[in-house]
């Protein structure tokens, strides 16, 4: 049976980052194909936001872990947690998440934390989609966990 990876769009070369900026990785996207996966791409804050797009950080709140815009310091949490779970309904037999490292969406053992001075407090937190995955169960890795 072939196994399935949800893999952070970005990483496969797809323009989806706040900035707009490339962040392609030829060499893990081939490991992942060698490896013999079905890549399956997501990308909440394109899906929710679009491209460009604020950026937007993990902030601790009074009422918990929070995605804030970095400059109008709007809650965006609740829309990528929704995609989130859309995503994970839609194909439930995913095998592996690999989530671009420090993203405060898809970031997994690496997502930075701050308090709401924006002083950083954790840099070893999960972002807002892949707190999902791991919460499903589903074996979760940065992408720098692999290359
Ligand atoms: S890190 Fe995640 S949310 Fe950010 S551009 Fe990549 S796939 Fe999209």
């Amino acid at each position: 049976m072939v196994r399935k990876v949800a893999l952070s769009a970005c990483l496969a070369g797809k323009n989806c980052r706040y900035d707009g900026r490339l962040k392609e990785n030829k060499e893990l996207v081939k490991k992942l194909e060698d490896a013999g996966y079905e890549i399956v791409l997501f990308c909440p804050e394109e899906s929710c936001f679009g491209t460009p797009r604020e950026a937007m950080d993990l902030v601790l709140t009074d009422e918990g872990i929070k995605a804030l815009g970095r400059v109008f310091h709007e809650d965006k949490s609740m829309p990528i947690v929704e995609y989130a779970e859309r995503f994970f309904e839609e194909n439930p037999d995913i095998d592996l998440f690999v989530g671009k490292a420090r993203s405060p969406s898809c970031g997994v053992r690496t997502a930075l934390l701050y308090d709401e001075d924006r002083n950083l407090i954790s840099d070893k937190e999960s972002g807002i989609m892949a707190a999902e995955a791991r919460v499903r169960g589903i074996e979760s890795v940065d992408d720098e966990d692999l290359i």
